[in-house]
């Protein structure tokens, strides 16, 4: 395979179990197994090639992964704290990827995304485009520009930069988020490689990217689970940085095989219950293949999930009940409940 970000060739790292191609509750849903390609020339790590037909397919037919306001907020209130109380004012910002929940509202905010949901087109009237960003680039100059979660899911990330950066005025900033593969690596690593995230990006590899873009990094804002970056032009082109992907694969295989054996140790053989039907859940159990005869019930409290197919399974997701003590059946969770029954996910 070549890499599609700088054409040159590529050799595999690693390949998945079969997981679903689609996270969320959706009619049709196919599994199939991911392989992780890095580029013997730029390092970028990105899945195999698929059509542009079958990345929408990862999508579904609902969105689920809705960030909460209070994560916009978090961004910008750190935004405020490093560059001035006053740097978002009198500026004119793109939401690159905000079509569904952009990251902040007002008279010089633009959202750019190939679907603009239609509340959104009402509040922005004029100030939205859909448009493929991979694709095309618009006419006009921004002094911010964001990039939240998006960077990931783009087949051609570096061609979408680019198109980007030409909408970027010389002294503007690029803010970028994306998972940070290296958390994952130790991690809740059930929840680093699936289909919807064609490229995997440490520091470093998020780095490589934006300096063949013409970009080098202004300021790491937060490292955790994710990265918080933000990014500026600059005028002298500088070579990629050699990363150890081998490396970073060893450590990641370790620590996958860890965390399947705690969830296998965890249920054993007996029936469980699953609170919380979300995505990390889906691919937290499609890494323990040989359980899901005994899954007993899944609940979660989100009523656009109730009644539909938990992705990989036959089992549909209920309701929350709210009264979960006297749990007698053993459970996995992804949310924070002091029981000795249960394991939590976001733990391993
Ligand atoms: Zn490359």
């Amino acid at each position: 395979m070549n890499c599609r970000v700088c054409g040159e060739k590529c050799e595999k790292e690693y390949t998945s179990v079969n997981l679903p191609e689609c996270i969320w509750p959706t009619k049709k849903n196919f599994k199939s197994k991911c392989h992780v390609y890095s580029c013997l020339k730029c390092f970028h790590l990105q899945l195999q090639n698929f059509s542009k037909k079958k990345i929408s397919e990862f999508y579904g037919d609902t969105q689920f992964n809705l960030s909460k306001s209070s994560v916009h907020k978090n961004r910008i209130r750190l935004i405020k704290k490093i560059y001035g109380l006053n740097y978002l004012k009198n500026k004119n910002i793109l939401d690159v990827g905000g079509g569904i929940n952009p990251i902040l509202y007002g008279k010089q905010i633009f959202i750019a995304d190939i679907k603009v949901q239609n509340n959104n087109k009402i509040i922005f009237k004029n100030n939205y485009f859909e448009i493929d960003i991979e694709k095309n680039s618009l006419p006009y100059k921004f002094e911010c520009i964001f990039l939240i979660h998006s960077l990931e899911h783009f087949k051609y990330p570096l061609k979408a930069l680019k198109n980007i950066t030409k909408s970027l005025n010389p002294n503007g900033r690029l803010f970028i988020e994306v998972p940070n593969f290296d958390y994952y690596t130790i991690k809740k690593s059930y929840f680093g490689i699936y289909h919807q995230h064609l490229s995997m990006f440490t520091i470093e590899h998020l780095k490589n990217l934006l300096k063949q873009s013409g970009m080098h990094i202004d300021k790491l804002l937060i490292k955790n689970e994710i990265m918080f970056c933000s990014f500026k032009k600059q005028n002298i082109k500088k070579k990629v940085t050699y990363i150890d992907n081998k490396e970073i694969f060893v450590k990641y295989k370790k620590n996958y095989n860890v965390m399947r054996l705690k969830i296998t140790k965890h249920i054993k053989n007996k029936k469980f219950n699953i609170y919380g039907g979300g995505g990390s859940m889906v691919l937290a159990l499609a890494s323990v293949l040989n359980n899901k005869k005994k899954i007993n019930k899944i609940y979660d409290s989100d009523s656009r999930k109730w009644n539909k197919f938990f992705p990989g399974t036959k089992k549909k997701i209920f309701r929350n009940k709210k009264n979960i003590t006297n749990i007698n059946i053993y459970s996995l969770s992804s949310y924070h409940m002091k029981k000795n029954k249960n394991l939590n996910i976001n733990d391993i």
